[in-house]
């Protein structure tokens, strides 16, 4: 995979004729070129978003069920994602991980699961503050990938979200430079393994469009995964934008 890649986590927001509004909007403004763009809706919008977007840019879940089919009420597999036009899907968000108590066993199986079923995974990964502020960060980081990983020989095929939990829906950013530093360790790390070797690691944490050139521009920050600020078509085509 190439280009930066800018994708929109719309989490449990918008209905019908609101995904609707956004593409009417979105479709007027001019194609962000050189940049991969995916949008992320909620399950219920999976179908109306794939007939809206302009060509060229993708779809992904939010999340998966590790199994392929079965009696999970309310769970949906990779292969139904694929089959409603997804090439994508988030795995791990720190929403998943600390609101749903996702463990890193579960993440693991539904980061394989994505790949068996013909996605590409966005793994999510990151720390909480107190993690952070004991000096923690790296050993976090690096460990919910390679406890993500270890399921499989070098894998391919995904990209990684850096995510610091701290830093999603707060206002809070981290600085490009501790961004920097972070991305810098997960490419050093799937390189060692000759794992991902065409991943990309993508920010995300209160990107809005005054810090996103920013955050662009910073060593080894390869995309940025949007929450809040994509819900909006202006805003998110700033971010898409950014600094080219
Ligand atoms: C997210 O949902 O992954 C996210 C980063 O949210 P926000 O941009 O709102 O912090």
């Amino acid at each position: 995979m190439s280009g930066t890649f800018i994708a929109a986590n719309w989490k449990m927001y918008k209905n019908r004729a609101e995904a609707e509004a956004f593409f009417r909007a979105w479709r007027l403004l001019p194609a962000p070129r050189g940049r991969e763009i995916a949008f992320f809706p909620p399950f219920t919008l999976l179908g109306v978003v794939k007939e809206l977007l302009p060509s060229g840019q993708a779809l992904g879940g939010q999340n998966l069920h590790e199994a392929a089919e079965g009696a999970f009420t309310g769970e949906v597999s990779a292969p139904m994602l694929s089959d409603a036009g997804c090439s994508y899907v988030l795995v791990g968000h720190s929403e998943r991980r600390h609101v749903f108590g996702e463990s890193d066993n579960r993440v693991a199986k539904k980061f394989s699961a994505s790949m068996n079923g013909g996605l590409r995974p966005v793994l999510c990964v990151g720390e909480k503050l107190d993690e952070r502020e004991a000096g923690r960060t790296l050993e976090v980081v690096l460990g919910q990938l390679a406890s993500a990983l270890g399921l499989l020989p070098p894998a391919q095929g995904f990209d990684v979200a850096y995510e610091p939990v701290w830093a999603i829906g707060t206002g809070k950013v981290a600085k490009a430079s501790d961004a920097s530093e972070v991305h810098l360790a997960i490419i050093e790390w799937l390189k060692k393994r000759g794992a991902g070797k065409e991943a990309r690691v993508l920010y995300g944490g209160s990107v809005k469009p005054d810090n996103a050139a920013e955050l662009l521009a910073a060593d080894g920050v390869q995309g940025v995964l949007v929450g809040g600020a994509s819900l909006e078509p202006t805003s998110f085509h700033k971010i898409a934008t950014a600094g080219m």
